[in-house]
Order: structure tokens, then C-alpha cells, then sequence
């Protein structure tokens, strides 16, 4: 069996959404397929929950109208009359859902009323869209992957509980069986009382894989608006390579490192099952796209990846006495206790100096549990650049003109904390 996943882009209007009917028609074997909400979805149900925490019901329940609507309107586009009224039926059921989750949010327990309202974004879209399949003879299934995927009460980063998710997921594997293609959704789940829960913004790749890796599926593919992974992001560089073929860790280095291109846990449940993954371009289903897979034989081309608005901490002893390992281990737990996670270090004799995520209120708590035994130095609004599979054109190129306060370099990989962010041509 494959799974597709498809992005909120890939279903953002009528036409996109209609257009991906071939996809699922021309898949060679049986088919699960998982989608986000469409569009900029969820981003309009954040700001719902927000409004309805803050006492704002009214507003709340405006911008939910609003969001009906557009439901209703893509629904009418793609639906002919009869479809389009049972699509309507069925989403103004969810739309209620969703009228009852605003009314009961609770700012007191703001991750838990969140999820109960963000999660209905992926409920909408698939409800338009097994429509879509249905109208098209398409013998398919919507299956509520709230009773399939469970986890724990993590709101807004649920732990899924493998054991009883895969027991689940078992009624897809008879429904695939029966020869109709399953549609649901990505990026939710349920707790065992039943609460929904999400996973992550962007948690949509990782439902696939977690399905993928339950059902014994032979790939995964997820169908983007662009050809495939790119060597950089394209919307900070100009010249960006496609990657033809890329290693599971690769893809998890980058990550790490700041690239955006799928979500951090999706790689684990595949590389765990041997399972394949491929990005591939929607626009442009024949284009080869990018394949991920345990072992890469190709050469790489340097692979970028830019964590922008950072700071750089520099702790240093008063006494200037050396930096020792009970130093060492201090200095961590402080970090650790505030709960920042230090995108990259380095120590020398009498400092130690730390790259840290720009969160403000975390940066601010830092500066003076480090004072207490430390002299501070701080420099803000700067940039990390990785660059795995470095040449020195490329570093030469991405660095040109930049001030430099860190560099750090191994065989594979170079890192540079700089100012701003480089404006390099990447040639
Ligand atoms: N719709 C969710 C989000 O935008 C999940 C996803 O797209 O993967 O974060
Ligand atoms: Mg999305």
C-alpha cells in the first residue's frame, strides 16, 4: 500500500483540490491519503481559539462564520448540486463542533481549548474532499482519525500511544483491503477520554508516517508545490539545487539545523521501517521530485540550512579561571532548567559562549541566572548558517561581507554565527 500527503497548498482552492483527482486514480497499489486543512486554515482557527480565550466570543463566533463560508464556497465549486448538499449537510455538523468548542474554551487550560478548536481544520477539508472522490465513482472511505490515532493529554504536542493507535489502525488496513482508498486527516488524534489533541503545526508529514509504519506501507509520498527538495530554501536564495536523492539523517541534520522541509518526526517511524519517502511536485506529477531513503550513494551538494533572529551568549569567569567540566555541567543545567535548547556551543579556557533561539522572555530569565557567577556578553539579532557538505566557494559566498563571531568546522559540516542574514548567490 502508499500513502499521499497532501499539503494545505495542494488543496488551498476548488481547482488544486480537483486537479489531484489523477494522483489518486492512477496509484498503482491501495491508497491511504492524509491531508492538512486547506490553505491558511489553521492558521484562521488560532486566531479564533485566541479571540475566544481572551473573552471574545462574538469575535470568535464572526470569524468562524467567515470560515464556513469558505468552506462552503470551495465546497460549491468543486461539488456538483446534489454532492454539494451533502457536503454541506456534513460540514455544518463540524462547523457546530466547532461553534460548541468556542463556546467551551477555557483560558485557564488555553493547550487543551486550542486542540478542541484547531483540530477541526482537517475535519473540514477531508469532508469536501471524500465528497469530491465520491461524486468521481471513486470508492473510498473518510475515516476520523481521532478514533484511530491515540495519545496522551499533551495538547498542542501529543505523544501517541503506538500500541492501541496500531490496533486502530487496523480497521483502515480492512477497509484498504476491500479495494476503496481511505481519506483522513493529518496533524490530529484523540486522547482516551476522547478530547482531541494535535501534534505539532506541520504535523500533518508525521500522521503519514506514523500510518505508513502501522500498515506496513511501501513509501510515503508527500506532494508539494515545489519540485522536491531543494539544496537551500528557495525563498531565502535565488540559485537553489534540487536534491534527487538525500539519506534519512541528512534530512534530520537539516532539520535540526533550521530547514524547513518536513516535519522533524516524521523521518524516525520511516527510517524504523525501512519505508521510503518521496517529495514530489503536484504540479508536476511525471518530474521525478526527491526520494529519501536509508543509504545515498550520489554526491551532495552543499546543503544550507539558516536560523535567523538568534542570540549569542557569552559566559566568561570573573577570576578568569578555567572552565572546567563542574562549570561545564552547571552551565547546562541552567540552560536545561529555563528549558532553551542551545543550537550550538563552544568553550575555550576562561568563556563559554552558547547560540540560543531569540525567545525573549527565555533570554531574559538566562542573562542574570548567568550573572550570578559569570561576566555576560551579548549579541543579539544574529545568524546561524549551517552548511553540510561544504565547499570552500560556498562558505566563501555565504559568509562574503558578513561580521563573523563563531565559526566551527568537521569534516561534513560548517557552522558561522554572523550578523544579519547573508545575502549570498549561492553559484
Ligand atoms: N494544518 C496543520 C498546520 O498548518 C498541519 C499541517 O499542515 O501539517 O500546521
Ligand atoms: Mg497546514
Amino acid at each position: 500500500m502508499l500513502v499521499y500527503k497532501f499539503g494545505g497548498a495542494s488543496i488551498a482552492d476548488a481547482g488544486r483540490m480537483a486537479a489531484l483527482l489523477p494522483l489518486i486514480t492512477e496509484a498503482k497499489e491501495p491508497l491511504l491519503v492524509v491531508m492538512s486543512a486547506l490553505g491558511k486554515t489553521t492558521n484562521a482557527l488560532e486566531a479564533i481559539v485566541n479571540a475566544a480565550c481572551k473573552d471574545q466570543k462574538e469575535e470568535a463566533m464572526g470569524l468562524a462564520k467567515k470560515l464556513e463560508q469558505q468552506h462552503l464556497d470551495h465546497a460549491m465549486k468543486l461539488l456538483n448540486d446534489s454532492y454539494y448538499s451533502k457536503a454541506r449537510n456534513a460540514l455544518q455538523g463540524h462547523f457546530e463542533a466547532l461553534a460548541l468548542a468556542i463556546q467551551t474554551t477555557d483560558p485557564k487550560h488555553y493547550d487543551r481549548s486550542y486542540d478542541q478548536v484547531v483540530s477541526l481544520g482537517e475535519i473540514f477539508s477531508t469532508c469536501i474532499f471524500s465528497h469530491w472522490l465520491l461524486q468521481n465513482n471513486l470508492a473510498s472511505e473518510w475515516i476520523d482519525i481521532r478514533n484511530v490515532i491515540r495519545t496522551d493529554d499533551t495538547f498542542r504536542d501529543a505523544v501517541v500511544d503506538w500500541d492501541q493507535s496500531q490496533k486502530n489502525a487496523q480497521e483502515i488496513g480492512a477497509i484498504l483491503n476491500q479495494g476503496k482508498v481511505v481519506i483522513t486527516q493529518g496533524f490530529i488524534g484523540a486522547t482516551a477520554d476522547g478530547l482531541s489533541v494535535t501534534l505539532g503545526r506541520e504535523g500533518s508529514d508525521y500522521t503519514a508516517a506514523i500510518l505508513a509504519a502501522m500498515l506496513g506501507a511501501a513509501s510515503v509520498t508527500i506532494w508539494k508545490d515545489v519540485e522536491g527538495l531543494q539544496n537551500a530554501d528557495p525563498k531565502q536564495f535565488p540559485n537553489t539545487v534540487k536534491i534527487n536523492e538525500i539519506s534519512y539523517n541528512e534530512v534530520i541534520e537539516m532539520a535540526f539545523y533550521g530547514a524547513q522541509i518536513i516535519h522533524p518526526k516524521t523521518i524516525k517511524p520511516l527510517q524504523n521501517n525501512g519505508i521510503r519517502l518521496y517529495v514530489k511536485c503536484f504540479l508536476n506529477p511525471t518530474r521525478e521530485g526527491t526520494m529519501i531513503q536509508q543509504e545515498v550513494t550520489a554526491a551532495y551538494p552543499p546543503l544550507i540550512a539558516l536560523k535567523e533572529n538568534q542570540v549569542l551568549i557569552q559566559a566568561t569567569t570573573r577570576d578568569f579561571s578555567f572552565i572546567t567540566e563542574d562549570n561545564l555541567s552547571a552551565l547546562y543545567s541552567i540552560f536545561h532548567d529555563l528549558k532553551i535548547k542551545i543550537n550550538l556551543i563552544q568553550n575555550a579556557a576562561i568563556s563559554f559562549v552558547a547560540c540560543i533561539d531569540n525567545r525573549e522572555d527565555r533570554v531574559a530569565a538566562l542573562i542574570p541566572a548567568l550573572g550570578e557567577n559569570y561576566k555576560v556578553t551579548v549579541n543579539e539579532k544574529v545568524t546561524l548558517l549551517t552548511i553540510r557538505h561544504y565547499t570552500p566557494e560556498a562558505v566563501d559566498d555565504l559568509t562574503k561581507g558578513r561580521q563573523t563571531f563563531l565559526r566551527q568546522e568537521t569534516r561534513k559540516t560548517v557552522q558561522v554565527v554572523m550578523d544579519g542574514s547573508p545575502v549570498g548567490s549561492l553559484q
